[in-house]
């Protein structure tokens, strides 16, 4: 799948000071909270991106990262085009993968 940001930028450890800094955590930062306020916000992303495509209209209630993070690096969590709105069921299932992939990403980047 071809991205629409650079995908190539979180494997080159230059991902601000997230790398040095295990602790931070760009979920617990004031821009995140605004962001995230204000991208469910809008009439486009009240209800769920993902029951959508299977034709149901369910109301969204959390902000995903569709690369997560720390995959998507830190431009990545705070652009619009790697966020969707889910509803709690299909948040929980695309935690599961997501988690997968994230231990995946974390092992190919430890063995560089
Ligand atoms: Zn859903």
């Amino acid at each position: 799948m071809k991205l629409p940001w650079d995908s190539k930028r979180t494997s080159d450890r230059k991902v601000g000071g997230y790398q040095r800094e295990r602790s931070a955590n760009p979920y617990h930062t004031y821009r995140w909270t605004q962001l995230s306020i204000a991208f469910r916000s809008e009439p486009d992303h009240c209800i769920c991106a993902l029951c959508l495509k299977e034709g149901r209209y369910t109301p969204a209630q959390v902000v995903d990262h569709i690369i997560p993070w720390p995959i998507c690096g830190e431009d990545g969590f705070f652009d619009r085009k790697n966020l969707q709105a889910l509803c709690s069921r299909h948040n929980i299932e695309k935690g599961n993968k997501d988690k997968k992939a994230i231990q995946e990403w974390k092992r190919r980047n430890a063995n560089q």
